[in-house]
């Protein structure tokens, strides 16, 4: 496990690109023997025990709590982001565990082959955490893996966050009912897929008069309502916010200032005394976190979509270990860099210096600043 690590932490997207560095000195005082090769590392990703990595992840979420690392923004609240990922595609190999799917060409129908992850990532002051992942299973939908990982985040971490904010297609009974019944409030972008619910919204938005905000540089107008009961299949008090955001950019080809706008409707069980409409708003906007922190981080960066091994297990291997690999080096950059090194320093940089470290023939000198 130790050996597969460093394939994250050094970004080298492939086992036999990992496999040509086993000479390197690098790995005898890592591992205290030689680094074994691509098939066994394959081999070793299909018997590893997850239960042990998400054990892993579990003590270093105690480590950082304990050491007062994961503050609350100033709203107060934890969010628990829920977001679906799909890692791969293919029309060639398949696995027990690839959901399928039939694409409609010109010529033929074909069946593709895929596999699709929900995963849990906290958002809290400046930070994010991924918890967890879980595998969606062939013949079920993603809401169903989503409550699979739920059951197994909220036994494992029962205080991590305090609302679960979800995109659009987590708008669902199942969903609602479930965090609520658990003491949790839950948080969802109100899309067409509930036309009743957000007919209802427009229509009683309509009649009232929006107040002024602010979200980060953007100014908004802000609609805020509780008491639906067009959705009669949640039990909790069900509130709307409706937020219309406005902005501008400066044009890249002229310079020109250029006004941007969008509007959400955010769905949610937060009662206003404990959510004020500014932290409704804040908490639905901190979905894109995962975008931009999380998977979008690992997919970009740390090759987390490269097939390493096609098998079940060990697709969810890769996937715990570069989450927990990203986990470690985004505590890391934040935490034991000072300020000014950070400012020196894009994360990119850093994530290179570990990588001469690999190859390093030489004890390497350390990444972190001088004082
Ligand atoms: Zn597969």
């Amino acid at each position: 496990m130790r050996a597969l690590a460093v394939l994250f932490l050094v970004r080298l997207g492939s086992l036999n690109a990992l496999a040509q560095t086993r000479r390197q000195p690098f790995w005898s005082r890592w591992l205290g023997a030689d680094l074994p090769s691509a098939d066994t590392l394959g081999r070793v990703a299909t018997q590893i025990e997850v239960g042990d990595l998400r054990a892993v992840q579990r003590q270093a979420y105690a480590r950082l709590k304990r050491g007062k690392a994961l503050p609350a923004p100033a709203h107060g609240l934890i969010a628990g982001v829920l977001d679906g990922h799909e890692s791969h595609a293919t029309f060639r190999r398949h696995c027990p565990g690839c959901l399928t799917r039939t694409i409609h060409t010109t010529a033929e129908d074909r069946t593709q082959y895929y596999h699709r992850h929900v995963s849990l990532q906290l958002v809290g002051a400046d930070w994010t955490l991924l918890l967890d992942a879980e595998p969606q299973r062939p013949g079920e939908d993603e809401v169903a893996a989503a409550l699979r990982l739920l059951e197994r985040g909220l036994a494992a971490y029962p205080r991590a966050f305090d609302v679960l904010v979800a995109d659009g297609l987590y708008a669902d009974p199942r969903v609602f009912n479930y965090v609520w019944e658990r003491g949790k409030d839950v948080l969802a972008v109100l899309k067409d897929n509930h036309p009743a619910l957000l007919e209802d919204a427009r229509s009683l938005f309509a009649t009232l008069r929006p107040t002024n905000g602010r979200h980060r540089t953007r100014t908004c107008q802000w609609w805020d309502l509780t008491g639906f009961t067009t959705w009669p299949q949640v039990a909790a008090p069900i509130r709307i916010v409706r937020s219309v955001e406005r902005w501008s950019v400066q044009r890249q080809r002229d310079g020109q200032l250029e006004e941007q706008h969008s509007e959400w409707f955010w769905v949610t069980t937060l009662a206003p005394p404990r959510a004020p409409t500014a932290a409704v708003v804040q908490l639905g906007h901190s979905r894109w976190a995962i975008e931009n922190a999380g998977f979008n981080e690992l997919v970009t960066r740390w090759h987390a979509d490269h097939v390493y091994r096609h098998e079940p297990t060990a697709l969810l291997v890769f996937t715990l270990l570069a989450m927990l690999c990203l986990n470690v080096f985004l505590m890391f950059y934040r935490r034991d860099l000072k300020p000014a090194a950070r400012q020196a320093a894009s994360r990119l940089h850093m994530a290179r210096l570990v990588t001469a470290e690999l190859y390093n023939a030489r004890p390497a000198a350390s990444p972190r600043a001088p004082p």
